[in-house]
């Protein structure tokens, strides 16, 4: 057993990270660093038909953008490099050569027409579809003349038959499983580069990985990776397999049709790599108490592996939420300053950003996202539309609506627009002399300077408006309220 905690993700770059990986990660990351051990970042890109440009840089920013970092990756070295299995070639055809020089592993030369074709036949008679073992007895002559002529060859795992195949995972158990019922896996591909199920026992095993946290998906996939580890006689890590995210309504795998579901999308959305950390925290492992709110640091100390679920948790986006405002509320005026300008930069033509200074500390008790606090303040800095249907739910009485416009154009004619207080006395003064109703009175004025029904405090954007806009607006919504 290897001493030293090391943990490992291993991310194929074949897209966008999912948000459960970053779970996995977080997890991986928390196990290593709470045991003063190593996390390690490996780039499983033996499947190059599936490789997408710009994924393995994608990847390590999103892991960097959620906060998280590693000991050793092809960006930070280490001493069990290179990180990359495209890399690693050499290495693995030498232990590869170790499995055929123990009858561990034999080639085949079938076509792939011939593949098909026997799978069909099994299909049809109901079996498993599996390899036939029909290049399994081929002399050493044979082979070699074969590889002389240049045939394409694949090289497969020799199942051990009859065999019950056992492993203790940390989260299901006891598994078990019967070599009969699997296949003679193909572990080097006809281009001599290795399948997952070969690089990875050679990898997590060469990279002294301790414990290997990972995904559900593949836990079907373990009983072959223990038996590699038992013909190379390997001591095999700890397996912990992670449950699956559901969608909030109990029914399956979390989906993107109920939302993003790529680890960068949730950035993009404005949501903080704080929230989104303490959220992951609590999809899949609980601290035994009531506590929900976790720094990064408080979640290494109390992490374990005896506290993960067993049971797939809810993806629920609105537990989400209320991490992203609390963690938001936090923030200084200038930290929450910072992290929403390049969101208003994004989204609108021009911003001035004095004002958004002003405004940025009004929008922070009131936003549940970075991008939410943009569709909350856009209007000071640019053209407004009215959607008057909307507005009619909100404004009943339009000649009512229309008198209190005209009133407050009339008195923010005369007034001077410097202070916000000054704005507020003479509106308040206003709403009082004519008796109008509070509510009447600032939803009308609220929605002809916004267009909305919810906003910031109002007279506090005022004078960011300015005085000649504010009016402006005032009448253009008492044009529209007479059509
Ligand atoms: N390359 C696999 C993936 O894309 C890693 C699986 C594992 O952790 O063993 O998730």
């Amino acid at each position: 057993m290897n001493t030293r905690v090391r943990t490992r993700i291993a991310p194929s770059p074949t897209g966008a990270y999912h948000i459960g990986h970053m779970r996995t990660c977080l997890y991986n990351y928390a196990l290593a660093r709470k045991n003063g051990g190593d996390f390690i970042v490996r780039i499983e890109d033996t499947d190059q038909k599936r490789y997408v440009s710009g994924a393995i840089e994608g990847i390590l920013a999103d892991i960097r953008d959620y906060g998280l970092d590693w000991d050793e990756g092809i960006d930070v070295g280490g001493d069990f490099g290179p990180y990359k299995q495209t890399e690693r070639l050499e290495i693995y055809k030498k232990y590869i050569g170790e499995l055929l020089d123990k009858g561990y592993a034999y080639y085949c030369f079938c076509s792939q027409e011939r593949l098909d074709k026997i799978r069909e036949i099994q299909k049809k008679n109901k079996q498993i579809p599996k390899y036939d073992r029909h290049c399994l007895n081929l002399t050493k002559e044979e082979i070699e003349t074969k590889i002389k002529a240049g045939q394409p060859y694949v090289i497969r795992m020799k199942m051990p038959e009859n065999e019950i195949v056992e492993f203790n995972d940390l989260v299901r158990g006891t598994i078990k499983i019967n070599t009969n019922d699997l296949d003679d896996q193909v572990l080097i591909k006809s281009d001599g580069i290795p399948t997952y199920h070969f690089a990875v026992v050679v990898d997590d095993h060469l990279m002294k990985i301790s414990h290997v946290l990972r995904g559900e998906e593949w836990i079907s996939s373990t009983p072959k990776q223990i038996l590699l580890y038992k013909f190379f006689g390997w001591n095999v890590p700890v397996f912990c397999h992670l449950t699956v995210f559901l969608d909030p309504d109990g029914r399956g795998k979390m989906s993107k049709r109920k939302g993003s579901v790529s680890a960068r999308s949730f950035l993009d959305e404005g949501y903080l790599s704080e929230a989104l950390l303490n959220f992951l925290m609590l999809l899949g492992w609980n601290p035994g108490t009531d506590k929900e709110i976790f720094s990064l640091e408080e979640f290494v100390k109390e992490f374990s592996l005896e506290r993960l679920h067993k049971k797939s948790p809810i993806f629920d986006r609105k537990k989400l939420d209320y991490f992203n405002s609390y963690y938001i509320r936090l923030k200084t005026d200038n930290q929450f300053f910072d992290l929403v300008k390049p969101f208003f930069k994004k989204e609108l033509a021009e911003v001035d950003v004095k004002k958004l200074k002003v405004l940025a500390p009004l929008l922070r008790d009131r936003t549940v996202t970075l991008k939410q606090a943009v569709e909350l303040g856009r209007f000071v800095f640019e053209e407004i539309e009215y959607d008057l249907d909307a507005i009619e739910t909100k404004i009943k009485d339009k000649n009512l609506a229309r008198q209190i416009l005209s009133d407050i154009i009339v008195v923010l004619k005369k007034n001077d627009f410097e202070s916000q207080t000054m704005i507020q006395d003479v509106l308040i003064k206003l709403a009082e002399a004519k008796n109008y109703n509070k509510g009447d009175f600032f939803m009308a004025l609220r929605i002809g300077l916004s267009g909305n029904s919810v906003t910031p405090p109002i007279v506090e954007c005022m004078p960011l408006i300015g005085k000649e806009t504010c009016i402006d607006r005032l009448k253009r919504l008492i044009k529209e309220l007479k059509e």
